[in-house]
This record gives structure tokens, C-alpha cells and sequence, in this order.
């Protein structure tokens, strides 16, 4: 029987409106919540995403300030930037627009950035409570991963579990909430001996790897879930994930499309974050 598509957009509007239902709340107690996003430089598609989040905060009531700085700022700018914006208490939440420009290093500016302010989840705190299993905030794309999983009512304890990327932003924070939720995770890396046989042991596999084409029918046992984070270009230019949905879909039990799966969560998700640094910033959560 051919896999039934998890419908990412219907889990964001979901999400959607639950947030909204929060936001609400959030200004009945007479707080005005406001995402900051530092952009430095003119890389057209940060600059598309910059534009495109000012959009959905407005859509879900958040207040949005985009600091545009120039190509050739100094770090010593940036971070200044960063530091008016922590003790700025009218912004809940910064984001930092990547890639910066390579002058610039990326960790420092990250670690630069109030904990409780980093809806990027990027902080080294942030990484340790993860890890601790601590309150604090996670990056959006693992939060999705999991959304389409528990809201397309898929069981997650002691599920064997494959992650195909143990990459910062997606595979590695992904791990720890599995874990979290008693999934049995093995995860695999360009040094995977044998990617294929590992793949087909999964009863949930998740790729995060960034390669078009990754994971093929022959690698998937039948019935399995099968969560694709992957954003690749595809050869006639158009989004494509690291599964090869057609042909998974003729033998996964349930599988998330690219696009139209987790990237239509990780906005709403960012935004949550926003909330949830709020809450943590104001002694609410
Ligand atoms: P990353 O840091 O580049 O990590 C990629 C991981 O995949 C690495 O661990 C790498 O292994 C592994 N990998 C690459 N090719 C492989 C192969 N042929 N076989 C096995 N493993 C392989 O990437 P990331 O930042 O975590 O992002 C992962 C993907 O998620 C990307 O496609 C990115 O565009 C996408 N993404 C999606 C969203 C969203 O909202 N949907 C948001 C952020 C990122 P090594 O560690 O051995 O190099």
C-alpha cells in the first residue's frame, strides 16, 4: 500500500493558530512580544528570508525589527549591534540572518547573543541544556521534525529510530529529542559504513544530510515514517528534499514531502521560540 504524505502545511496552520491563541495572552499580561533579525549584507536569499519572516510575524502578532547592516561592517559592529539588542527589553528574540560574511566569525557572534533571547537555539547554553535536558530554547528545524511526528500521531518510544546528518542545526539537536522521548537512535554520517543497511532497520528515519537523491526506495523497509528535512535545489531549479519521495512513498507507511513538510513548520516554530524566550526572560514559563 503506497504511504500516506504527512500534510506539513495543515501541522503549521495548526500551529499556527495555537500560537496566535498565545500571543494573545501573552499581550493580555501587557507584554508586546518583538523578534530582532540581524542582517549583515546583501545575500539575496537572507535577504528574502529577512522579508519573508517580517511577513508571518506580523501574522501571527509579533512586533519585527530587521537591523540591515553593511557588507563590510566590522565584527566589533556586529557585536555591538548584538549587545544594544540584548539589553534592548523591548525585543524578546534575535535572529541572525546566515551566512555572515566571512570576515566575520559566526561562533562568536553566536555566543554573543542573551540565551534567552536566541530563538536560533545556536547559544552554547542553550546546546548544554539541550543536552541536560534543561529549559532553554532548541532550533526550529529539529522542533519540526518532531511536530510532524506527534501530530501525525506517530509513536516515538522505543522506536528504532535512524538520523541520517549529525549536523548542528538539524541532526545533532534532533538526537537529544529523540532521546528525550525514548526513541532507540542510531545516526549516521558520511563515515556510515554501510548507509543503506542502516537506514533499512529504521522504523522512523529523519534526513537531514543536504543531498538530493540521498535516500532511495531499496533503503527503506516497508511501512517505515519517513522524515525528510533536507533543502536542496533540484535540477530544474525547484526545492527538493534528501529522499526520493515518489519512489519512498511507494513503500513508507507515512512520509513527509519536501516542500510542503518540515520547512512549512520551522517558521511558526521560530516564532514560538520568540514566545518561549518571553516566558523564560520574564519569569512566565
Ligand atoms: P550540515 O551541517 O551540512 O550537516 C549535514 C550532515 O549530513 C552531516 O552530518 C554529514 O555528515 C551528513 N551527510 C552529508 N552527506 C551524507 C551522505 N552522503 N551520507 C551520509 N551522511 C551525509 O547540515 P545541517 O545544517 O544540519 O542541515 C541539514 C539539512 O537540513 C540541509 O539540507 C539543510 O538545508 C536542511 N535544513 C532544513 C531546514 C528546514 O527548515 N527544513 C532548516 C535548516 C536546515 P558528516 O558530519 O560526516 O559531514
Amino acid at each position: 500500500m503506497p504511504a500516506q504524505y504527512i500534510d506539513g502545511k495543515a501541522i503549521a496552520a495548526q500551529l499556527r493558530e495555537e500560537l496566535k491563541q498565545e500571543v494573545q495572552s501573552i499581550r493580555e499580561k501587557g507584554y508586546e512580544p518583538k523578534l530582532a533579525v540581524v542582517l549583515v549584507g546583501d545575500d539575496p536569499a537572507s535577504v528574502v528570508y529577512a522579508r519573508s519572516k517580517e511577513k508571518a510575524a506580523k501574522n501571527v502578532g509579533i512586533a519585527f525589527e530587521l537591523c540591515h547592516l553593511p557588507e563590510n561592517s566590522t565584527e566589533t559592529a556586529v557585536l555591538a549591534l548584538i549587545d544594544r539588542l540584548n539589553r534592548d527589553d523591548t525585543v524578546h528574540g534575535i535572529m541572525v540572518e546566515l551566512p555572515l560574511p566571512k570576515h566575520i566569525a559566526k561562533q562568536k557572534v553566536m555566543a554573543a547573543v542573551d540565551p534567552l533571547k536566541d530563538v536560533d537555539g545556536m547559544h552554547p547554553l542553550n546546546r548544554g541544556n539541550l543536552l541536560a535536558d534543561q529549559p532553554g530554547l532548541v532550533p526550529a528545524t529539529p522542533l519540526s521534525c518532531i511536530a510532524l511526528l506527534e501530530r501525525s500521531g506517530v509513536e516515538i518510544s522505543g522506536k528504532r529510530t535512524v538520523l541520517v546528518g549529525r549536523g548542528e542545526t538539524v541532526g545533532k539537536p534532533l538526537f537529544f529529542l529523540l532521546l528525550k522521548r525514548n526513541a532507540t537512535v542510531t545516526v549516521c554520517h558520511t563515515r556510515t559504513k554501510d548507509l543503506a543497511a542502516e537506514v533499512r532497520r529504521g522504523e522512523i528515519i529523519v534526513v537531514a544530510a543536504g543531498k538530493a537523491g540521498l535516500v532511495t526506495k531499496e533503503m527503506v523497509a516497508p511501512g517505515a515514517v519517513v522524515i525528510d528535512a533536507g533543502i536542496n535545489e533540484g535540477e530544474d531549479g525547484k526545492l527538493v528534499g534528501d529522499v526520493r519521495t515518489a519512489e519512498v512513498a511507494e513503500v513508507a507507511g507515512l512520509i513527509s514531502p519536501v516542500p510542503g513538510g518540515v520547512g512549512a513548520c520551522t517558521t511558526v516554530l521560530i516564532f514560538a521560540n520568540v514566545i518561549k524566550g518571553l516566558k523564560l526572560q520574564k519569569g512566565l514559563a
